[in-house]
C-alpha cells in the first residue's frame, strides 16, 4: 500500500500560515485582494471561481470578480487589465483561460503587471522562474506540486524526477522549480521514446498530460513518489487523474489521489500568492 499524499493536510497547514499573515496585513490596514477576470460563462471557469471565492473568504482575502461578455474583444479586456494594474488595492489577478478566439491571449497576458501575476501567465513571470529571481510568481499548479512535495518531506536534492507533460502552466515551470532545488529532471512529452522505461527509472514522477488513467503499473516501480496533476473525466463522468490509481497505488511508495490531491493545493497556492503579493507591496516580504 502506498502512502496517500492527500491535499487536505497541506491545505490546512497553508490556511494556518495564511490566516496569521492576513491578520498581520490587516494590522497594516491592507486587505489582500484578488481580482478574478472571467470572459463568458464556461462551466470550468464558473466552478473554479466558486471554489476560489469560498477559499478566499475563509482566509479573509477579498475578491473582486470582473466579468466580460464572451463576445468581448482584446481592447475591452485590455482596459480591464490596465485598470487592475493601476488599482493599488488589488494585489493579484487570476485570469481564466483559454480566452475566446476573438481575444489575443498572448497580448493580454503580457499586459498584466508581473507584481500582480499570481498565476505565472506573463512572459516576465516565466522568465523569472528560469532566472531564479524576479517580480512574478510561478503558475499556481506548478507551485502547488512543490508545496505538496515539501509538505510530505520528499527529498529533492539529487533525486531523479521524470516530468511527463511540457505545457507552460505545469510541465516546464515545475521542471525549473525542481532544478532549482537540485533535482535531476527528465522532461517527457508525446514524442518521448521509451516513456514507460524512463518513468520506471525515476525516484519521483510528475504526470501532467490530461490522459485519463493513461499511465498504468507498467510505467512505475516500487518506492516511487507519484504526483498526479491530471484532472480528467472518464467515460462515466467520474473525475480521475493521468495515473491509473487502482493498478499503480499497490506498486509505488507514495501517490497523490485524484480528486483530493494537487487540485485543492492549487487553489490555496493561488491565495498564498495573493497574500505574498500584498506583503511585497508594503515591503513585508
Ligand atoms: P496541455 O494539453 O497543455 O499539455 C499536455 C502535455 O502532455 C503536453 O506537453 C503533451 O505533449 C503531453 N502529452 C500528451 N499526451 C502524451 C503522451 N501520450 N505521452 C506523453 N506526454 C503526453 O495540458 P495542461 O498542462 O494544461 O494540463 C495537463 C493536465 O493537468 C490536465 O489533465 C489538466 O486538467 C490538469 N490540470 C490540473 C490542474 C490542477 O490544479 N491540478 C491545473 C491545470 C491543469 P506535447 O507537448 O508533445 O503535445
Amino acid at each position: 500500500m502506498a502512502e496517500l499524499l492527500k491535499g487536505k493536510p497541506v491545505v490546512e497547514a497553508m490556511a494556518r500560515d495564511l490566516e496569521l499573515r492576513v491578520a498581520r496585513l490587516h494590522e497594516h490596514n491592507v486587505n489582500p485582494t484578488l481580482a478574478i477576470v472571467r470572459v463568458g460563462q464556461r462551466p470550468d471557469d464558473l466552478s473554479y471561481e466558486r471554489t476560489a471565492l469560498k477559499r478566499a473568504e475563509s482566509l479573509g482575502i477579498d475578491v473582486r470578480s470582473m466579468v466580460l461578455n464572451e463576445t468581448a474583444c482584446t481592447e475591452e479586456l485590455a482596459t480591464v487589465i490596465d485598470a487592475i494594474n493601476k488599482e493599488v488595492t488589488i494585489h493579484g489577478c487570476l485570469l481564466f483561460r483559454p480566452l475566446p478566439p476573438s481575444i489575443d491571449e498572448n497580448a493580454i497576458c503580457d499586459l498584466l503587471s508581473p507584481e500582480k501575476d499570481i498565476d505565472g501567465i506573463t512572459r516576465a513571470s516565466l522568465a523569472s522562474i528560469f532566472v531564479g529571481q524576479g517580480a512574478g510568481f510561478a503558475p499556481a499548479t506548478a507551485a502547488a506540486v512543490m508545496r505538496m512535495l515539501d509538505y510530505y518531506e520528499v527529498p529533492l536534492h539529487g533525486a531523479h524526477v521524470v516530468v511527463v507533460g511540457r505545457s507552460l502552466v505545469i510541465g516546464k515551470p515545475v521542471a525549473q522549480l525542481l532544478l532549482a532545488r537540485h533535482a535531476t529532471v527528465t522532461m517527457c512529452h508525446s514524442r518521448t521514446a521509451d516513456l514507460a522505461e524512463l518513468m520506471r527509472g525515476a525516484d519521483i514522477v510528475v504526470c501532467a498530460t490530461g490522459r485519463a488513467r493513461g499511465y498504468g503499473k507498467e510505467c512505475f516501480s516500487a518506492g516511487q513518489v507519484v504526483i498526479d496533476v491530471g484532472i480528467n473525466f472518464d467515460g462515466e463522468g467520474n473525475m480521475c487523474g493521468d495515473v491509473d490509481f487502482a493498478t499503480v497505488e499497490p506498486v509505488v511508495g507514495a501517490i497523490t489521489p485524484v480528486p483530493g490531491g494537487i487540485g485543492s493545493v492549487t487553489t490555496s497556492t493561488t491565495m498564498a500568492h495573493v497574500v505574498e503579493a500584498a506583503e511585497r507591496a508594503i515591503g513585508l516580504s
